[in-house]
């Protein structure tokens, strides 16, 4: 028995390193408890695992056993609404690669991300890359936004791969950690990685990973080893994201800022939107809750709860 870490995964086949440099194409073995019976995958990239060597060849081997996450990130399945995909798990924090344009800022992507990184509490950095094409305005607005989420208690980073700003910052805020790297496609992520470890091209990887089974690409991540330290997880471009399976109550959760303050409400079930002396909208109108964090709030509630609605009058 060796014991190793999950670095890639195709679904059927999981790619395990041990001692930090052998890999073997590992396995699972007959029948596998699912930890939750929602997801989708039994084991994601970061698993710790035991493995066993097949006899007869010398770089395969079955997995024998999960050893206890201490913590996953789940995204719903863009398919299936009521499966989750892990996509991946003992991260030391989240890396979520952001640009004000080219392509254009979605505030409600960004919110969405913490939905799979609050849970676990994992911290969670902002990346703003591209600065160096915002127009003024563009950078005033920025900083708008670092404040906003920095009183939360996210940190924020701004980048450009072209003049080569906040590299030094982003390579450190890498170096010695497990980090899940993500972003929505176009935002540079494979320019950025490229740019503080050059042998790493994460581009090359994701064209070579298209399965050309119809439509759907490749929704894996992939754990890369960094020279100066640490492990990256990239995750290959997230276009949405959606969080029906969550409940109101889990949502504000969230929302660490809400949170903070909903003990102050008067309902202790307060959902923040229509009830009277609710502390986050005393924030809101105060200014000490951002409004365009709370927009993003109400706009996941209501999609939950328009998804419940179709699904409890689906006889209709
Ligand atoms: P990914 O899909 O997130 O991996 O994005 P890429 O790394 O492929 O970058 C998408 C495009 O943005 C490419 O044309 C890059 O050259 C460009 N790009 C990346 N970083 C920057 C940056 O900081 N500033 C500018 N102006 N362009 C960038
Ligand atoms: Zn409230």
């Amino acid at each position: 028995m060796m014991k190793g870490v999950v670095i890639k995964s195709t679904g059927s086949w999981y790619k395990v390193l041990v001692n930090e440099v052998d890999t073997y194409d590992c396995r699972i073995a007959g029948k596998f408890k699912l930890m939750d019976k929602r997801f989708t995958n039994p084991i994601a990239v970061g698993d710790e695992v035991t493995i066993e060597l097949e006899s007869g060849d010398e770089n395969t081997a079955v997995i024998r056993e999960i050893i206890r996450r201490h913590n996953y990130v789940v995204r719903q399945s863009p398919r299936k609404k009521h499966h989750l995909h892990i996509i991946a798990s003992n991260v030391d924090q989240a890396m979520l690669i952001v640009t004000m344009r080219e392509p254009n800022l979605k505030m409600g992507f960004l919110d969405r991300f913490m939905m799979m990184t609050e849970p676990y509490s994992i911290p969670t950095v902002i990346v703003f890359n591209k600065i160096d094409i915002c127009t003024p305005a563009e950078l005033k607005k920025l900083d708008a936004l670092i404040k906003i989420y920095n009183q939360i208690g996210y940190k924020v980073l701004k980048t450009s791969a072209v003049t080569q700003e906040g590299l030094t910052e982003f390579k450190e805020l890498l170096s010695d950690k497990v980090t899940l790297l993500s972003g929505q496609s176009g935002v540079g992520k494979s320019t950025l990685v490229n740019a503080i470890e050059p042998t790493l091209d994460l581009r090359t990887y994701e064209i070579s990973d298209f399965s050309g089974k119809g439509q759907h690409t490749t929704t894996f991540a992939q754990m890369f080893k960094l020279s100066f330290g640490g492990y990256l997880i990239d995750t290959p471009g997230i276009k949405s994201l959606s969080f029906t399976h969550l409940s109101i109550k889990d949502i504000a959760h969230n929302f660490r800022e809400f949170f903070a303050v909903s003990s102050q409400c008067r309902y202790s079930d307060c959902s923040h939107r229509n009830e009277p002396k609710c502390a986050v909208k005393d924030g809101v109108e105060n200014g000490t809750i951002s409004p365009i964090r709370y927009q993003s709030y109400l706009s996941l509630i209501d999609e939950v709860e328009s998804q419940n609605y179709w699904e409890m009058n689906e006889d209709l």
